[in-house]
């Protein structure tokens, strides 16, 4: 079933399971990225700095060492200048044994750098490469990056001057490549891309299964709403989901939803039932009687009477019904219309009690009022006044030989409490929750002798419950009833 539903219906977008693939993967892309950038640069700039104060210091090795000259150098004399270490020659100290190589030496035989130097007359008398580099400039010049011979590195050079007589003895130049610079940026880079790419598949792999694992609560439930889409007459659930996360919440909120909305189908469903089945007596009633005249009984004036009088009781008992149907809808939609809407509570009582002494005055109709003062209760006025005569109607009408009603009325945790007490007939046990259900009468027969038609209470519940009330029945058989009503009172 699943996987119909599945090929029929396509998602307008990419799912979501894909956005949050996506959206990780290009997170974690763009701050591994800056991670990547920042390495490198820093990285490089270090490098590159470091192979330039190496090129200085091979400078300032190539000058200390010739400035002891006092005359002017040749081919024939440098390598002896250039050869002899003037700070290690006095400072061999207790370490006869040491022996160290000659840095100039050594960084001269690693064949990165280069070193030439040219006589007054800018004629090179030392090089340490094969090819020659003229001498660049007479001036001192600061390290600069050149590229010699298709290879880039640090150029500079400077005039030699004696450190006795200070004369210019000739001039030094320093090439210091950057092929190793080079070669550590080439592989750092290349390193950089490749885990970039691998992140970026792990990454966008990795949100896509924990993306379709966490959202799969989701699916579940899109796929129970479209079950349902296409057929709402099933019955189905969404599974129950053990992450206990929000979806689980969502899930069970749903299917809380469903149940409700089921319900209220089912009810409206019986409602109808309930009202066409209510309906038809009445109507086979007028029926039977104007069939009955019709065919033989307009001539008998005693019949037509007869029939007339009955139509008429069975229309008004409809005028009635369709009355109270009215109402049970319009206390059903109240809820937002009337919700702030106050009334007098004991003024509201006084005024029913007073009416239905005077409607009922074979009735002795009596008050106990613990109240010292007016209380305002949070109810719409006419809704409180149908709701007593409601109940004040049933009292009169299911009283039998004793006709007495007993009202009273307290306060009790901000609540307004009225009690409406008759010594009538009763209500069995087993019956007496079910006085609220719609359509619902303990002795048909009698109750429709009554007038009644089951939808009194069911106005009643409607309505106190709206308010945020409460309504409650206690009741003996042969003995009695007592309703209870509670509803809010307004804070001061
Ligand atoms: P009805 O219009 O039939 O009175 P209600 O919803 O008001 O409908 O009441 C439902 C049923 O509850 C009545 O048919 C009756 O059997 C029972 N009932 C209600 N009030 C009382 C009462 N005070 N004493 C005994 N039975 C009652």
């Amino acid at each position: 079933m699943r996987k119909k539903v599945k090929q029929q219906r396509e998602l307008k977008g990419p799912s979501l399971t894909l956005k949050w693939a996506f959206a990780s993967s290009f997170f974690i892309f763009v701050v591994f990225t800056i991670f990547a950038v920042i390495t490198y640069k820093s990285t490089v700039n270090l490098i590159v700095a470091r192979e330039k104060s190496n090129a200085q210091q091979m400078m300032r090795d190539t000058e200390l060492r010739l400035a002891v000259a006092e005359e002017a150098f040749d081919a024939g004399n440098i390598v002896n200048y250039l050869i002899a270490d003037p700070i290690k020659a006095n400072d061999y100290g207790d370490n006869e044994n040491l022996y160290e190589i000659d840095p100039l030496i050594a960084e001269l035989g690693q064949r990165l750098s280069s070193l030439y130097v040219y006589d007054v007359y800018g004629q090179t008398i030392f090089k340490t490469e094969d090819q020659n580099l003229a001498l660049s400039s007479r001036e001192e010049t600061a390290a600069e990056i050149t590229t010699i011979n298709d290879e880039a590195g640090f150029l500079m050079s400077k005039p030699l001057y004696s450190s006795k007589t200070k004369e210019l003895l000739g001039y030094g130049q320093v090439f210091y490549k950057l092929n190793n610079f080079y070669e550590i940026r080439n592989r750092l880079l290349s390193t950089l891309i490749i885990l970039e790419i691998v992140s970026l598949v792990l990454s966008s792999g990795l949100g896509f299964i924990l993306s379709s694992y966490f959202l799969k609560p989701l699916k579940v439930l899109r796929d129970t709403m479209e079950v349902i889409r296409k057929n709402p007459q099933s019955t189905v659930h969404v599974p129950k989901i053990s992450s206990n996360d929000e979806l689980a919440d969502l899930a069970e909120i749903f299917n809380e939803m469903l149940d409700r909305m089921r319900l209220y189908i089912e009810s409206q469903e019986h409602f109808v039932e309930d009202v066409s089945h209510e309906l038809r007596t009445p109507v086979a009633v007028i029926e039977g009687h104007l069939n009955m005249l019709n065919r033989w009984g307009k001539d008998d004036p005693e019949i037509l009477d007869e029939s007339i009088l009955a139509s008429l009781q069975e229309i008004s008992r409809m005028k009635s019904l369709v009355q109270e149907m009215l109402d049970l809808s319009r206390a059903e939609q109240s809820e937002i219309m009337y919700k702030n809407e106050i009334s007098n509570g004991k003024e509201v009582i006084y005024q029913v009690f007073n009416n239905f002494k005077i409607l009922y005055p074979e009735f002795v109709f009596t008050i106990d009022d613990d109240l010292p003062k007016e209380e305002q209760v949070q109810i719409y006025r006419n809704h409180f006044e149908q709701l007593i005569i409601i109940i004040l109607d049933n009292a009169v009408k299911y009283s039998t030989k004793r006709k007495e009603v007993h009202i009273s009325i307290s306060k009790s945790h901000n609540q307004f409490e009225i009690a409406i007490q008759d010594f009538g007939e009763g209500i069995a046990e087993e019956e007496v929750q079910k006085v609220f259900n719609r359509f619902y009468r303990v002795d048909k027969a009698r109750a429709r002798n009554k007038g009644g038609n089951g939808l009194g209470l069911s106005i009643a519940k409607q309505l106190v419950e709206n308010y945020k009330g409460r309504i409650s029945v206690e009741s003996s058989l042969g003995q009695g009833t007592i309703f209870r009503i509670f509803i809010p009172i307004v804070a001061e």
